[in-house]
């Protein structure tokens, strides 16, 4: 062998070496990044309603708990941020175990029909507050079925649905569509609502990212709800869209597999 073909090798092997963990470096890096990121995004969350329950309570305690006029009021208050808090810890742990991989899904055969109609009936007081109609886009009289994790799929549905009423305009619908591809089916949630911009579309999965920070607190959102959805899509090993256009309306659309 060469002096010269020795270092050759030698020096190539040094270089993918270096170039893997450069690569490892990097890796790390962005994870690092990812975390701080993460954990700035949650004490922001959780700020505002604690922040919250500190003023009542200081207002209580300065005197308002002895007028009967007012202190029903602050602990109603104090009881809707507590409501808030826990909405947020709630989707905070279903995100990391989502992320971490550690969620096993519990597959059973369903009928989707059915499912879809369960979600109707829980979110038809918060749609009657904004005379939004519910509904299939035509009557589907044969069962749907699927096998998916009908806890996780319902929680999908409950997310799109309650997103296109808290997003919907007044008096708008929100219609659901089973759209067949053979051996999947796509299920589509539409509204007629403010819609998304363009540019923001890509980014409407990514956790805490909101278009309108204020309407989407105001609503009781989390800015999670989306990026669980595409988690739990994704476990199935299914996938989800969207499309939108500002003042026209968003549709949201996964499919799932059917079985016989
Ligand atoms: P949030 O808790 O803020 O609703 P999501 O993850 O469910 O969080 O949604 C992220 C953002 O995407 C929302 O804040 C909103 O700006 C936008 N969005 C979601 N669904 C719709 C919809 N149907 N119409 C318009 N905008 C939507």
């Amino acid at each position: 062998i060469e002096y010269g073909n020795i270092v050759e090798v030698v020096s190539r092997e040094v270089d993918t070496w270096v170039k893997g963990k450069t690569l490892e470096i990097s890796h790390l890096k962005d994870l690092e990044k990812y975390r701080k990121e993460f954990l700035g995004n949650v004490s922001h969350e959780l700020k505002t309603p604690i922040f919250n329950i500190q003023g009542y309570v200081l207002t209580l305690l300065d005197g308002a708990l002895e007028d009967p006029k007012i202190n029903r009021k602050y602990l109603e208050r104090t009881e809707k941020s507590i409501n808030r808090l826990i909405s947020i810890v709630e989707d905070l742990e279903e995100i990391s175990m989502l992320e971490a991989g550690v969620l096993k899904l519990a597959k059973e055969r369903f009928n989707l029909v059915f499912l879809v109609e369960e979600v109707f009936e829980a979110q038809e007081i918060r749609a009657r507050d904004k005379k939004i109609k519910l509904r299939f886009d035509t009557s589907y009289d044969k069962p749907i079925w699927v096998k998916a994790d009908k806890q996780k799929i319902y929680q999908v549905i409950t997310n799109l649905v309650v997103n296109s009423i808290n997003y919907g305009k007044e008096s708008g619908k929100t219609t659901i569509t089973f759209i067949d591809l053979m051996d999947r089916v796509l299920v589509e949630v539409s509204d007629n609502g403010m819609g998304i911009p363009t540019k923001e579309i890509p980014r409407v999965f990514e956790r805490f990212y909101r278009v309108d920070k204020s309407r989407s607190r105001d609503q009781g959102g989390t800015g999670l709800g989306l990026a669980i959805v595409k988690h739990i899509i994704e476990a199935h090993e299914q996938s989800i869209n969207v499309r939108s256009s500002v003042n026209e309306g968003t549709t949201f659309g996964f499919t799932l597999k059917r079985v016989v």
